[in-house]
């Protein structure tokens, strides 16, 4: 029967990944994967980590199952730290978490969710968003369309387009919101258009579904979670995705969660079975060794500390990065306008050139990003950053 199966492409950004390590030109400088690196372009292990693991290694004394949900401490500090010590879905107990592989395990478990709720569901995603959104939902079998969200003239959010396109959808439709460092266009919406969009989804019945996958990498942990804690507010049924990914830098560990907000304590209870019982049907537990670590810390105050001093770290070096490309490329005399790249958060935004450009970029400068032309500010340095802007310019003087 395997016959019957056609070879698929290879990812694009795998295959960027390749491109860029058999590339021997000393100055090549890689803007595509998304992983937070630091000045020696290495994504190092954070030091409360460090310490983590080897208080675990430690003190560990089993590695017996823990059962769907996964680990209850982590699950405890993990929806704190998301929704903040006193949110009422918490105090109400209307709120099932369940630890999971990563954000894409969260994701997929919700998708899976809301197919078994209503198997002809339709969830809108931002136009763009992240690349791999599609698969997850549409791997569970959802209608997938798209609200207008990054204008790439403009370079900032089509707010009245979105806005209007949701008033379009019925009662019971999903809507699939970043919670912050927007992936792929870094463009994050303000406080007031997040209350506006909290007033539209509850207005019109839309279930929000936030994922959250940078929390601490915009303006901050309890900044970049106005939006997750508002909707947790004001929405009688939501659904939330984070990654411990990217701010705990556990990338291969695995580790996120999944939480789901129901209108009431029973109801939950209802959520809380069919949630691990869909985990359950699918790969049964998560790993433990990642949310072991993340639960470590945030229920140490002094680990905790020190992970959010490092997190603070990478955050302002983002900053900056991004203030300085935006300062190299008007330096080199270039015309076209990038002030826009400060205005973003997170790891990623458009440079908003375009294929021809993205190749010449990676053909004659050796400076590899995806043909969206989606960078990883964090790929950037001081060793490169003069490289990348006389190179962009040169580019786009033709
Ligand atoms: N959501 C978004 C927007 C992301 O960018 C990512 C990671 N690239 C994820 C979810 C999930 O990440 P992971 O499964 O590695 O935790």
């Amino acid at each position: 029967m395997f016959e019957h199966l056609h070879a698929l492409p290879a990812d694009p950004i795998l295959n960027l990944m390749v491109q860029y390590r058999q590339d021997n030109n000393p100055l090549k400088v890689d803007l595509g994967v998304g992983v937070y690196k630091d000045e020696q372009g290495h994504t190092a292990i954070m030091q409360a980590v460090t310490a983590a693991e080897t208080h675990l290694l430690a003190t560990e004394t089993t590695k017996t199952y823990i059962g769907p949900a996964g680990a209850e401490g982590f699950n405890y500090h993990i929806s704190r730290l998301l929704l903040g010590n006193e949110h009422s879905a918490l105090k109400d107990k209307r709120i099932t978490v369940a630890q999971t592989p990563g954000g894409c395990g969260a994701l997929r478990m919700a998708a899976e969710f809301l197919a078994k709720c209503a198997p002809d569901t339709t969830v809108w995603v931002s136009d763009p968003t992240w690349a791999n959104h599609i698969p997850l939902l549409k791997g569970a079998r959802l209608n997938v369309t798209e609200y207008p969200y990054y204008d790439g003239a403009t370079k900032a959010i089509r707010f009245d387009a979105m806005c209007s396109t949701l008033e379009s959808a019925n009662a019971g439709d999903v809507v699939l919101l970043h919670g912050c460092c927007h992936n792929p266009c870094g463009a994050d919406l303000s406080t007031d258009q997040w209350d506006i969009i909290a007033e539209l989804l509850v207005r019109k019945g839309l279930i929000p579904f936030v994922d959250i996958a940078y929390q601490g990498l915009g303006d901050g942990l309890d900044e970049d979670a106005y939006g997750v804690r508002l909707l947790a507010d004001k929405a009688p049924e939501m659904l939330i995705a984070s990654s411990c990914s990217k701010n705990f830098g556990l990338y291969r560990e695995r580790t996120g969660s999944v939480m789901i907000i129901a209108p009431n304590q029973q109801q939950a209870a209802v959520t809380a079975s069919n949630l691990f019982s869909i985990i359950r049907s699918h790969y049964s537990m998560p790993p433990a060794h990642g949310a072991a670590i993340v639960e470590t810390i945030l229920s140490n105050t002094e680990l905790t500390k020190s992970w959010g001093d490092e997190l603070a770290v990478m955050r302002n070096r983002i900053l900056q990065l991004r203030h300085q490309l935006a300062n190299d490329i008007a330096a080199t005399g270039c015309t076209q306008d990038f002030s826009f790249i400060p205005q973003q958060k997170g790891m990623f935004s458009f440079l908003g050139i375009n294929k021809d450009q993205v190749g010449r970029l990676r053909d004659e400068y050796s400076i590899y990003m995806v043909d969206s032309s989606r960078i990883n500010i964090a790929g950037l340095s001081s060793h490169n950053l003069n490289y990348v802007a006389q190179s962009l310019s040169n580019v786009l003087k033709g």
